[in-house]
């Protein structure tokens, strides 16, 4: 497990040769806002804000038009925002970000590259945690992975129908029909072969509201957390 620290912007993970910040809704308790949509007009300065947290320096700050598929990309200075839901990059200029509001945001580090992941319950099915760390693979060259798991829908709140616990076929960790979506994201990467895993025990729909937003909660208004990661210099 890689070794947490509480900040007023969020929680930082260490994974491996990266850091990984899972971004409060709020800065506490100074209240300003994080929201890190892509429409968010206070997007930028989030952004800076977590990057100071953490230490990172300067970065250029990579995003993703998220389709709740399976696609993952090595990051293009050329394209911004690809179609995508996991991102890779193998240098320390980037810091990737992850959006997510009851999804599952996922950090990934492996030698000298990182990864983010936005995984829903259709990307858990889907497979894009598996073809992330694919992708991954190619690039850092191999080697043991490192992973971090952020704050996401849980089973005390997640309700689904039958087809989607099905969907999410032998790595669902469901009671019934409450679905646990940070637990099959981290039971996805422990039969992946990823050992060193920290995963936050946190729900977003029964959270404090002061740090999470919630897609079930709030509808399609809702702002969004998820994860921004970087390579340590
Ligand atoms: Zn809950």
């Amino acid at each position: 497990m890689g070794t947490v620290r509480e900040v007023p912007e969020g929680v930082l993970v260490e994974i491996g040769s990266a850091t990984a910040c899972f971004p409060n809704r709020r800065c506490l308790p100074d209240g300003a806002s994080l929201d890190i949509a892509l429409d968010s007009p206070g997007r930028d300065d989030a952004l800076r804000r977590v990057l100071l947290a953490g230490s990172a320096g300067e970065r250029r700050t990579m995003g993703m038009r998220q389709q709740h598929g399976r696609e993952a990309q090595l990051v293009d200075p050329s394209s911004p925002t690809p179609d995508c839901d996991g991102l890779i990059a193998n240098s320390s200029d980037f810091a990737l970000v992850a959006l997510a509001a009851d999804c599952v945001p996922i950090a990934l580090a492996q030698g000298q590259s990182v990864a983010v992941v936005h995984a829903g319950w259709r990307g858990l099915a889907a497979g894009v945690i598996q073809r992330s760390l694919e992708v991954l693979g190619l690039n850092s060259g191999g080697g043991p992975v490192s992973a971090a798991v952020g704050p996401s829908a849980r089973v005390c709140c997640y309700e689904v129908s039958p087809e989607v616990v099905d969907a999410l076929g032998p790595h669902a960790s469901a009671e019934g029909r409450m679905v646990d979506t940070g637990k099959t994201a981290a039971a996805i990467l422990s039969a992946a072969g990823v050992v060193d895993l920290t995963v936050m025990d946190a729900c977003t729909i029964c959270g404090s509201p002061e740090r999470y937003f919630s897609f079930r909660t709030e509808g399609s208004d809702a702002g969004r957390q998820g994860v921004v990661a970087w390579l340590n210099r």
